[in-house]
This record gives structure tokens, sequence and C-alpha cells, in this order.
């Protein structure tokens, strides 16, 4: 006879562990107590040490579908003798160190109850359990117990309370359970706010049907609904939202329904039905039978399975595909307010579906897209934030990062947890501004970090930026590159040097050029730039992001300088912007507001612009996402650039120059993207062989927005690999802007152990 004590860690509240530590004790034998506290959850435990071992061992091993056990420490303690095993209840003393779950979608068990007409949840809308529903977004502070969360106004019915007490109930301390009766309700409301008659759901699903576009409040924020294969009622949405070209994400049913819009393989198949219940980038079938206005000039779809009761019912009375785009106009955060939602929506929205369970925070959709054989984050939000990226360094010190401009995340870490942030956007507009500073000061409370330093990006410009210098702590600058470089290492939890290519849209460098074609040799502390991609002009600086035909004006100037031949695509080119196009190549030339970049991203844009694909941009990469979709894979061919081994210079230029031969020869646009790809690829290996001849690395990171690129991700990892490289790529935090910030606390704490 034996009494272990037992300490878990790790995501371990509000997942349904003391249920299951009871469960599994007293199917042992074991007599003893569980109960949580401010660090996890705690058992002791008695009886024989075999009996003792497996409860041990099924902690790891048999945890409920939502928990992440990360630590389990056991110590011996003094037989009591005392019989029988019991839940104790929750203790909100001690240190705040547990981790609350992101949220996560319905479970089959619910599912099964709301599809039964006996259970006293059919159909209800808020179902949820330990195993299932929102987390995150309705917690407003810990302990994470019903009164910390936006549940705290409905008061437990009987029967819910029943449940909600029983340690053997599926809803055992599940904060926000309900049920009809005590829970939130649904409610549709016209435009001008009045209360339409009759169920929510089955009205709703009737105006979608009718083509109208419909506001509906989910578990982060309201989605704009509308019939995806209604052309007018897609059209109408882009034109009211002004959401210019960008591609607008579906729901549908289930898999079976996602597979007749697109070819899903098993791993998408998988990133489909996670739990997190993303927004997956598939291949559109050409019979999918969607509105042409949903995602122009896009080969792909961005698709995802119902993951709150509410979409369940939805897509039961409205079974055909819907767009569900963000709740927002074009440029402002995803509404999450209910006052707020009808009033920026009311514009948009022809009705309003609606609840009274408020949400804390606003979380967008998480995108991702299948490469490699698993997971490429493009956005990390809802169901993934904020359960922590647990790494094998520890954080000496306290650590805010701020992260980027665009696609912002911010970073706080402590021990060996970076608690990188749902997806904030682009810090352009006071909203945004704002769910970055409330984020900043609701991530401090919930993780309880007390940051000593405060880690920002070089460019002075960046709000975050403005935002770290005034905080008062210990300041650290971090180039751009470095952090992406250094976001990847701590994906992949690689501590040692590598050669990083960090290919993005623009970052600022340590000589304060724009950097974005960059080979680092880099580990975690620092690095050094090692080669780069020449720079060119950016003739008229932001606007030469939103009009890629003065990349391709610029980079024609690094080709034939004064003398321009007489070539076909020339003349073309000339002819679509003779009016602008000698005075943007003045500007270039006199280097009036045209900052130098060696963007990767920009040099994507004049391989595009010149190939006809857009000329002008709505969104920020445009040009490149659409090149790379109409490339031909099946091509072999490539284009070269000369690499100089002293300067480390890349000449881009060059792959323009072969692009437009190709273009002349009357070579078609779909194999001049994949040669212009191919020849990228081919340049990145060759930079990497020299650099490790060099340095004797063999190891390459592939980060920064570029990365994006699936295509380009294939075709240098294969060519990388081939040479017997080992190819670290971006699995848990995206390869954009949004894991700047996880990067930037990887440096700082990399510094930080160096110095200790
Ligand atoms: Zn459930
Ligand atoms: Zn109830
Ligand atoms: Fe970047």
């Amino acid at each position: 006879m034996a009494r272990i004590r037992v300490r878990v860690e790790g995501v371990v509240q509000g997942v349904g562990f003391r249920p299951f530590v009871y469960g599994v004790a007293s199917r042992l034998g074991l007599a003893g107590f569980v109960g949580n506290d401010g660090r996890g959850v705690v058992i002791e435990a008695e009886g024989e040490a075999a009996a003792l071992d497996c409860l041990v061992d099924a902690l790891s091993t048999q945890a409920p579908p939502l928990a992440r056990v990360e630590r389990v420490t056991v110590e011996p303690a003094a037989v009591t003798g005392l019989a029988g095993f019991t839940i104790s209840a929750s203790d909100s003393s001690g240190s705040r160190t547990v981790l609350v779950a992101p949220d996560t979608a319905t479970c089959v068990d619910c599912l099964t109850e709301m599809a039964d007409p006996g259970d006293r949840r059919h159909a209800y809308a808020f179902t949820n359990c330990t195993n299932c529903g929102p987390r995150y977004t309705i917690v407003r502070e810990l302990p994470y117990d019903r009164p910390g969360t936006t549940m705290a106004a409905f008061v437990l019915c009987e029967p819910c309370e029943r449940e909600y007490r029983d340690p053997l109930d599926r809803r055992f301390h599940a904060q926000p359970v309900c049920c009809p009766d005590c829970g939130p309700r649904l409610r549709l409301v016209s435009a001008d706010s009045a209360l339409m008659a009759g169920d929510p759901v089955s009205g709703a699903a009737g105006l979608l049907a009718e083509g109208a576009i419909v506001a509906i409040k989910g578990l982060g924020g309201y989605h704009l609904a509308v019939a995806a294969s209604n052309e007018e009622a897609v059209s109408n949405l882009r034109s009211r939202k002004h959401r210019e070209e960008r591609p607008l994400a579906l729901m549908v049913p289930d898999i079976e329904a996602a597979r007749r819009l697109c070819v899903i393989d098993d791993v998408e198949e998988a990133l489909l039905l996670d739990i997190a219940r993303p927004i997956v980038l598939l291949e559109r079938r050409s019979d999918a039978g969607i509105a042409a206005s949903v995602a122009p000039g896009q080969r792909g779809l961005g698709v995802m399975l119902p993951y709150s009761p509410l979409h369940y019912l939805l897509a039961t009375a409205h079974p055909d595909p819907l767009v569900m785009t963000s709740g927002n106009l074009s440029s402002e955060p995803i509404a999450y307010r209910d006052d707020d939602a009808l009033n920026r929506l009311a514009g948009i929205a022809d009705a309003f579906l609606i609840h009274d369970r408020a949400i804390h925070t606003r979380v967008d959709d998480s995108v991702l897209r299948a490469s490699r054989g698993g997971p490429l984050p493009i956005r990390r939000s809802r169901g993934f934030a904020p359960a922590p990226l647990t790494l094998p360094w520890e954080f000496p010190r306290h650590v805010l990062a701020c992260g980027p401009e665009l696609k912002n995340t911010f970073c706080l870490a402590r021990g060996r947890h970076a608690f990188v942030s749902h997806h904030i956007g682009d810090l352009e507009n006071h909203e945004t501004l704002q769910s970055f500073t409330e984020g900043i000061e609701h991530f401090r409370r919930l993780f309880s970090v007390a940051p000593e330093v405060v880690v920002h990006d070089l460019h002075p410009e960046y709000l975050s930026t403005k935002y770290a210098l005034e905080c008062d702590a210990e300041l650290l600058g971090v180039q751009h590159h470095h952090a992406h470089i250094a976001s990847c290492l701590a994906d992949n939890e690689v501590a040692d040097p590598v050669i990083g290519v960090a290919f993005d849209g623009l970052g600022m460098g340590t000589d304060g050029t724009l950097w974005g074609g960059e080979f680092l040799v880099a580990d975690l502390a620092g690095f050094t730039r090692a080669a780069h991609l020449a720079p060119v002009a950016m003739p008229g600086a932001a606007r030469a992001v939103r009009e890629p035909w003065r990349m391709a004006a610029a980079y024609l100037d690094a080709v034939f300088g004064l003398q321009w031949p007489d070539a076909p695509t020339l003349k073309a080119f000339r002819a679509r912007h003779e009016t602008r196009l000698d005075q943007v190549l003045s500007m270039a030339r006199a280097g009036l507001n045209s900052p130098l970049t060696s963007s990767a991203g920009r040099l994507f844009d004049a391989v595009a612009a010149l190939a006809g694909v857009r000329d002008t941009v709505s969104y920020e990469g445009q040009a490149a996402i659409e090149f790379e979709q109409l490339a031909d894979r099946s091509e072999p061919g490539r284009y070269g650039a000369r690499i100089e081994s002293s300067s480390g210079l890349v000449h881009g230029s060059d792959l323009v120059a072969a692009a437009l031969a190709d273009l002349d020869a009357g070579v078609a646009v779909p194999v001049v993207a994949a040669r212009f790809h191919n020849g990228l690829a081919a340049v990145v290996v060759e930079v990497c062989e020299r650099l490790r001849r060099d340095t004797g690395l063999a190891a390459v990171a592939l980060s920064g927005g570029v990365f994006q690129n699936v295509l380009l991700v294939e075709r240098c990892v294969a060519g990388l690999e081939a040479a017997g490289f080992r190819v670290l790529t971006h699995r848990r935090v995206p390869p954009n802007d949004g894991g700047i910030s996880l990067g930037q606390a990887a440096v700082c704490g990399a510094r930080d152990r160096l110095s200790c």
C-alpha cells in the first residue's frame, strides 16, 4: 500500500480532466481525491503500487480529447488509510498558471443530443459539454469558472445544475453548460432591428435561399452569410462590403459536401475535420457550381465545416454551400459586440441571426493549407489561440513581443511557454489598434505575464513599434527577417544555427533599406546577412505595393537601363502605362520617393505584372498569389540568375529578363509562371549550397510570407533535400507576419539565456 501526490500541468482545466481521473481511479480501486488549483490538477491516490502506476500512465495516454498534458510530476505521500475517491471543489488560490483552452467544434455526443427530438437539448443552438464548445472567446478572467465567463449572467436551471455537479456527467464543471430553459436564445431581426416571427434558424435559412445577406453571430464574431451559388447575392455582398477581390470563405455541412466542391486528399480531410475547424484552402473542382465572384482569379476555395451548434442547425436548414465571411467592412476588424454589429453591418446585412451570449474576445477564423504532408498555417486564430507553444527552452525573463504592422499577432512568453495571440489584423485603424492593446492586457492577466522586456520591429512607423517604445520596460529591437527565421526555428524547436531564407513583402533592414529577399546565417540569438536579392527601386513607395506594374518598370530599368528593346511584350506594357511610365521611371532613377528593396514579394509582383496577370492589386500579394495558381505544375523548365560570390548579390532581374524573352517568344503564361517558380527555387538551392561550403551548415529554414506559396515551397524543399539539406518549414505559426511575434520572443529568450 502506498500513496502518491501527482501534479498535472498543461491544458487540464475545463476539459473534463477531473471526471476522467475520478473514473480511472475508481476503476483501479484507488482511494484519494482529485482537484484543481491555480497550476493545474492535483491528485492524491492511495492503493497498490501497480494500480498507482496505471493511474500515472493513464494521465498522459488516455486524457480527454481537449486536454493537453504537458507535465506530470509524482511524489510520495503519507498513507492515510481513508477509503473512497472524491472530486474536490475548485481552488482559486495559488499562482495563476492554468492554461485557457481554445474554442472547439461541437462534439459527436452533443450533436447526437441535438438531433434527438426526445432530448431536452433537441435543436438547441448553445449545446456544449466538457469536450466541446466555447472557451477562450467567453473567458473574462481566471480561474476558468462560470463567474469568470460571459455565461455568468445565465443562472443554471435544476437539471443543468445537476449535470454540472455530477462528477460522472459529461457536463461536470463544463462552464458554458446550459439548456433551452436557462441558456442563451436565438433571435432573427431585420436590418432595422425589428424582431422577426417564427423559428430564427429556419427564418434565416429561408432568407438565404432567397438571396438575402444574413449576419450571423458566431463564436468569435459576426459572419456575413449568403448562398454561395447565387451570383447576384454574392456580388451584392461584395459591393456592400467593399471587399475588393479577396476570396470569400465557404461553409458546407460535411466532408462529403466539401468533396463536391474541391479535390481533397487525406491530409486536407484531416485539417478540415480538426477540432479547431479552420478554413482550409483547397483546389476547386471545375463543376463546383460556386458563383464566380466568390473567389475571382483563384483556382482554389477556402472551405470550412460547421463548428458551433448554430452552424450545424443552419447547415441542416440550408444544406447548400454558404459564403461565410467575416462581418466587417473590408479594412475594419470583425464585429463582435451586438450593438456595434447591428450598427456597422446595418448597411450590409438584410437580417441578423443573433443571440444573447456575449463574445468577450474577438477571434477570426483560422486559415491553413496542406503542405509537406501536414498543415501550413496562413492565419492562426480561432481554435488554436490561446494555446501556447511549449518550447524546449526557458524564457529567463517574462517577454512581450509586439509583432509587426500587418497581420499582427503579439506574443507573451514565460517559462517554456510562448502565448501567441489570435490574429489581430492590420494595425492601420483605431479599432484594430484597440484590440491590440486590449488583447495584450487580457493576455497579461490570463497568463500572469509581467513583461520585463518588450520586443519590437526595427520599423519606426509600425504602430506596434510605437506601442513598444512607450512601454515602461527594457526594450529590444529585432530585425524583421531574423524574427521570421527565429519563428521557424521555434516552430520546429531547433536551436542550432541554420541558413535562413526569408522571402516576404517588406521588412526594415539594419541598413535602413527595405529587405525581403534574404539569406541569413542565423540562430535564435543573432544573424548575418549572407546573401540577398539585388535591391531595386520601389517607385512611389507604398503605391508600388498596390501597383505591381511599377515594380515591373523598376526591374525593366535594372535589366535594360535607358535602352528598352523593341519587343512585343514591352510594347504592350508601354501601351498599358503610357501616361505614367516615363514619370515613374524618372522617379525611380532620381531616387525620389523610391526606397530600395531586395524584396522577393516585389520580384513576384514585377514578373506577374509583366506577364499580364495584373497591373494593380486590391490586397498585398494578390498578383503573386494568382501567379502561383496559374503556374503549369508539369513544366520542368527554369530560368537562371547570376549570383555574385563576393557580395552575395542575387540578380533577380535575370529572372525578369528570361521571363520577358519567353513572353516575347509566345510562351504561354502558365509555363512562364512555372519556369519562374522553378528558377527562383533553383537560386535558393544554389545560394544555400554556397553558404554550406562557407559555413558547414546543412539545415535550411524557409520563412516569410512568400513561403505561403506552396508551389515555391515544394520546389525549394525538393531541390534542397536532393542536395542533402534538412529543410524546416512552418507547422504551428504562419510563415507570414503572423509568426513575427513568436520569432521576436524567441530571439529575446535566446539572448537572455546567453547573458545569464
Ligand atoms: Zn460536446
Ligand atoms: Zn438549463
Ligand atoms: Fe515579413
